[in-house]
């Protein structure tokens, strides 16, 4: 790698792979980077220095010992350069500046409508965006967004989304970053929230399902500790797959996707709303669905609570699949809580093995709202921060004043 570039302030690899091991935010010493690496002590100390002059590393103070000399300690240092983060959905988005250690110092959210199409939407994300007044205090290194569709990884192009009119065949970085100035890395809005929640896991949660349920259903898949993609980065689609028909006696319904019997036609959002119009009640969308369940309306319940058991045939399968130790739900229905999860747990239970049952944790997000912002926030300053990138952003912003 040229580590020529610009003012000075470029790192070597090895300075980069330093820096990739401090982003986590534990002070540090010499000796302790040392004993973790195996690294020489002249190596330590160079790598060190280069991050140092970049400001992305600073001095944390001293440790105190009992013995000995007090030991100098350094920090990955979030306040050297911002983020911006959309969390797209399909009528709504959360809009938000962060450090780059994804801490998020202001946000805000957008109505909109996915159908819209990209001109309207990336125009109101980018103005919104401009919106938020913390924006000026850290300027942005990078940009990430999350959209309700399938997305063509790495590139961040749209392929055949089902319900996105417009989009197919976007690359939307190559609309954004000319108009934010800053690399833009997109994502599919289950692969953030997944990541999300695996960010922000108090105890190691390498092995995670999280399925969304709001107008449609989606499933993101952490293995490993690492986001399972899939060869083209559609894995995870589980709001079309077919078992559902399998266990109920009704005609397979027709899918927003044109086939039918799809696990959503059965229990998405904008499924359960058809649903609910067909029995008597008044409502267009996920969210008067939630409201008709936080209001106790019966029939409500009632669709709600089958739409748990269909989701836990299709949840079942992957947990047999995946043998993941937590699925997480989340979207726009999670607020249904134990309506939805009853249904989840008692078909996994009745239909994958115990090995993969045993210590299997189901539950709702604790953060469903934002979830997506946290793990895409994570997502992005990482890849701004590989090595393959760092340089060209170093360059770009210039020295630390
Ligand atoms: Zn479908």
């Amino acid at each position: 790698m040229d580590t020529a570039l610009g003012d000075g302030a470029a790192l070597s690899d090895g300075a980069a792979e330093l820096l990739r091991r401090l982003r986590g935010g534990r002070p540090v010493t010499r000796a302790g980077v040392g004993a973790e690496t195996g690294w020489a002590r002249a190596t330590v100390n160079a790598r060190l220095d280069e991050l140092l002059a970049t400001g992305l590393v600073v001095d944390a103070g001293v440790r105190g010992g009992s013995r000995g000399r007090p030991a100098g300690r350094f920090v990955f240092n979030a306040a050297r350069g911002g983020l911006l983060i959309a969390d797209v959905g399909a009528s709504a988005a959360r809009l938000a500046h962060c450090d780059l250690g994804g801490g998020i110092c202001s946000q805000t959210t957008v109505d909109l409508d996915i159908r819209d199409g990209p001109d309207r939407v990336l125009e109101l994300v980018t103005s919104g965006l401009a919106s938020l007044p913390t924006r000026d205090e850290l300027p942005a290194w990078a940009m990430g967004m999350s959209l309700p569709g399938p997305v063509e990884h790495p590139t961040g192009r749209i392929v055949s989304p089902p319900m996105m009119t417009g989009w197919d065949g976007v690359t939307v970085p190559a609309l954004l970053e000319p108009r934010l100035g800053v690399p833009v890395l997109v994502e599919n809005d289950v692969n953030a929230m997944v990541w999300g929640e695996h960010v922000l896991a108090e105890e190691p949660l390498d092995d995670l399902l999280l399925v969304k349920v709001g107008t449609g259903i989606g499933a993101g898949l952490v293995t490993h500790g690492q986001i399972l993609r899939g060869a083209r980065g559609s894995a995870g689609d589980l709001g079309h797959t077919h078992t559902a028909g399998d266990v109920t006696d009704r005609e397979p319904p027709l899918c927003r996707c044109g086939k039918l019997g799809c696990l959503e036609a059965y229990a998405g959002g904008w499924a359960l709303a058809r649903d609910l119009v067909d029995d008597g009640l008044e409502v267009a969308d996920v969210r008067d669905v939630v409201a008709a369940l936080q209001a106790g309306d019966p029939r409500a319940v009632r669709r709600v609570r089958e739409a748990g058991r269909v989701l836990g045939i299709g949840i079942a399968d992957a947990v047999s699949l995946l043998n993941p130790s937590e699925v997480v739900v989340s979207g726009g229905l999670a607020v249904a809580g134990e309506h939805l999860l009853s249904g989840i747990r008692e078909r996994v239970a009745a239909f994958s093995l115990p090995l993969a049952t045993t210590g299997l944790r189901i539950r709702v997000s604790s953060r469903p709202h934002d979830v997506g912002v946290v793990g895409m926030a994570d997502l992005v300053a990482r890849w701004a921060l590989d090595p393959a990138r760092v340089n060209d952003v170093l360059a770009r912003v210039g020295a630390p004043t």
